[in-house]
């Protein structure tokens, strides 16, 4: 696979849960940070891009997962 770029409305598959339980997240804004919000609570967060990268477990585009360990992950 080829370099994976996140886009608005991607749901990422964090490898910590949120304390409300949840794993995953919707891609709000994408710019230097990235803004994502948590499923499960709605919780809106801002992410440095840098920081999140080691954080994403899996990515779910449009009903597909998208496996970042088998390729190059740039977020
Ligand atoms: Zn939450």
């Amino acid at each position: 696979m080829g370099v994976i770029r996140l886009e608005v409305d991607d749901i990422l598959v964090l490898k910590k849960a949120h304390p409300c339980g949840s794993r995953e997240w919707r891609v709000i804004r994408v710019g230097v940070d990235i803004g994502i919000r948590c499923l499960q609570c709605g919780r809106f967060v801002m992410v440095p891009r840098r920081k999140l990268e080691g954080k994403i477990r899996g990515i779910k585009r449009r009903g597909i997962s998208l496996l970042p360990q088998e390729s190059m992950l740039e977020v």
